[in-house]
């Protein structure tokens, strides 16, 4: 049979995830410092587990209300309201979903028809350009440069917006740059999106994951754009729960009913031990999460000086656990460059340009990893810059 026939066009014009491909090139190899994944490397703090745990014993395994457990939507009513000074109703605009992975997913798909047009910053998070394609929609990528802080300038998404443009998507601080939007140009953005009568989707996981003592600000905050945003945020980052796949959309009631419509058929809930855990990250895990931000705070001090030092300039990032060093300077293309760094010194990390074209001439390198192994991965790629 021809299988290829058979599969749908938009999924089919996908390409493969640039970093899929690297990974399956580290993989089987032996002594390889990984500054590539992009998941902390703590464990879920242990009263949360416990809440686990606790869920299993006392035999809540059952499916909960699509929205999610109504325990868990007023923690996050708190929560959010607490930290992004934004209040959202537990009974109908707050959806729990599995993993913000699925937020991003039933976002668009609620909101786009086909040839709608999203505009994105670039270089982002893998998933966007494919979940944009996924809805049948357009993404219109807005590359964001070394020189404006990767910052989304709200001159550049002037000259993106069209008649066709829907939505225009966020993610401060960014995956892989660690950017941070200055509050200038939020207002900016927002002015832009009330002009043109636009939905702002925003995807605000690394939130908590802010340095130099700066609070982070959602766009949803602003004047007159609660009314048009989607907030997402989860727990896999900052409470370090990526396996319990959960997150959360607040918005707009009629917006949440759309978005319910798509996740009470294709995941009917998520997972109830996940929820139980998660309201007990929201209620008791300010402490933990403070300790584990602090840690990669030093880290990522440590991560820049060194990289500036080896000649590899790295601005540096105001939140997340990455670093986007420029390596342009060595006229070697990033895919090049990661896999001969790979090769010679058996230090992974991520070619730019697995982002988006607008990554190219960059590296992303995760911090979320132990401080020796940081260390020795820098001493390893000063000698692979020093045999260049
Ligand atoms: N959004 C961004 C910007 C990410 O970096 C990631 C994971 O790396 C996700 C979403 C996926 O989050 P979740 O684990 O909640 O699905």
């Amino acid at each position: 049979m021809d299988y290829q026939a058979k599969i749908a066009r938009n999924v089919a014009a996908i390409p493969r995830s640039g970093i899929r491909d690297f990974f399956e090139l580290v993989q089987g190899r032996e002594d390889v410092i990984s500054l590539g994944v992009g998941e902390p490397d703590f464990t879920t703090p242990w009263h949360i587990r416990e809440a686990a745990i606790y869920s299993l014993e006392k035999g809540q395994t059952t499916y909960t209300s699509n929205l999610g457990l109504l325990s868990l939507r007023k923690s996050i009513s708190r929560y959010v309201g607490d930290f992004f000074d934004v209040a959202y109703d537990p009974a109908g605009e707050i959806l729990v979903t599995v993993g913000v992975s699925e937020a991003i997913d039933i976002a668009l798909r609620a909101l786009l028809n086909p040839g709608d047009e999203v505009i994105y910053h670039e270089p982002c998070y893998v998933s966007y350009s494919p979940s944009i394609a996924m809805a049948h929609g357009v993404g219109v990528a807005v590359e964001t440069t070394k020189e404006d802080g990767f910052s989304l300038k709200p001159e550049k998404l002037a000259a993106a917006i069209t008649p066709r443009t829907r939505v225009v998507f966020l993610n401060f601080p960014t995956n892989p740059t660690g950017a941070v939007a200055t509050l200038e140009d939020l207002q900016g953005i927002a002015k832009l999106a009330i002009e043109h009568d636009l939905i702002v989707l925003t995807d605000e996981i690394y939130s908590e994951l802010r340095y130099d003592g700066v609070k982070h600000v959602s766009i949803a905050s602003l004047p007159g754009m609660k009314e048009r945003t989607i907030l997402l945020h989860g727990f896999s980052k900052a409470f370090a729960m990526t396996g319990f796949r959960l997150g959360y959309a607040c918005a707009p009631q009629p917006i949440i009913e759309a978005m319910m419509k798509i996740h009470q058929y294709s995941m009917l809930c998520a997972p109830i031990m996940s929820q139980n855990a998660a309201v007990e990250a929201l209620e008791n895990g300010a402490p933990a999460v403070e300790e584990m931000r602090a840690s990669y705070h030093q880290r990522r001090d440590f991560l820049v000086k060194r990289l500036n030092e080896i000649g590899l300039e790295c601005h540096t990032p105001g939140g997340a656990f990455y670093v986007f060093p420029d390596i342009r300077s060595t006229g070697l293309s990033s895919k090049d460059f990661a896999m001969k760094l790979l090769e010679a010194e058996n230090v992974a990390a991520v070619p730019g340009n697995a982002f988006g074209p607008s990554g190219e001439g960059f590296l992303r390198c995760c911090y979320a990893t132990a401080f020796d192994d940081i260390r020795t991965a820098t001493d390893r790629m000063e000698r692979f810059l020093s045999r260049l």
